[in-house]
């Protein structure tokens, strides 16, 4: 056994009898369920860890991830995810969070081949043909990823308004707002880029539904 793998289960010794020597309660009140109030779409980028950046503590938000925090409309693990946030555990805010050095974003601008994740990263490069205009018109290209990163971030959190799961929410007047972060991996600081949808008034007339 690696000395890592070994740590690690030593570590989780060491986490419930820290945990149980704060409150001998602790896992038996985890345990009867939970009702966090914030949805978390972030990079399975590791050094993004949801948690640990915002001080959330288990039970307090319910995390999906994949690379560069997509939403695929058709992709049914992440559908799952948000049809349970919304409809079960009724959160009350949905958080997409980028961030800036993401390499998802970096291969969306780039021509090479990395195998199958191409056809993931090709959701990202579509979002570069939305924006192909403004983006190419930024010369450094340091600047023109990390504003990449922030037009994914908002692309993504149009794409959580689109679906009929977020709008059906809003139809029946349920409180949940869907907003926009940056993480930056050198400060440790988030950005929220202030989008804040809570209705679908702000999407193109083609993608609002109206429900019976
Ligand atoms: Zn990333």
């Amino acid at each position: 056994m690696s000395d890592f793998y070994k740590k690690i289960l030593d570590n989780n010794k060491q986490w419930v009898e820290n945990q149980l020597s704060i409150d001998p309660e602790y896992f038996k009140d985890l345990s009867r369920g939970q009702t966090p109030p914030l949805l978390w779409i972030g990079c399975s980028d590791s050094r993004v860890p949801a948690n640990e950046i915002i001080g959330a503590k288990p039970g307090e938000v319910f995390v999906h991830r994949n690379i560069a925090n997509m939403v695929v409309h058709s992709d049914m693990n992440m559908l799952s995810v948000l049809d349970y946030a919304v409809n079960v555990l009724k959160v009350k805010h949905i958080i997409v969070c980028g961030h800036y050095g993401c390499g998802g974003i970096k291969a969306a601008m780039e021509n090479n081949s990395i195998g199958i994740i191409d056809n993931w990263i090709r959701h990202i490069k579509d979002v570069y043909r939305f924006h192909n205009i403004e983006l190419d018109a930024i010369e450094d290209e340091g600047n023109r990823f990390n504003k990449f990163v922030e037009l994914n971030v908002r692309e993504q959190v149009l794409d959580l308004a689109k679906t009929s799961i977020v709008q059906s929410a809003w139809k029946n007047a349920q409180d949940l707002t869907v907003h926009g972060w940056v993480y930056g991996l050198n400060s440790g600081y988030v950005t929220d880029l202030n989008l804040n949808f809570n209705s679908n008034e702000d999407l193109d007339d083609v993608y609002q539904l109206y429900f019976k």
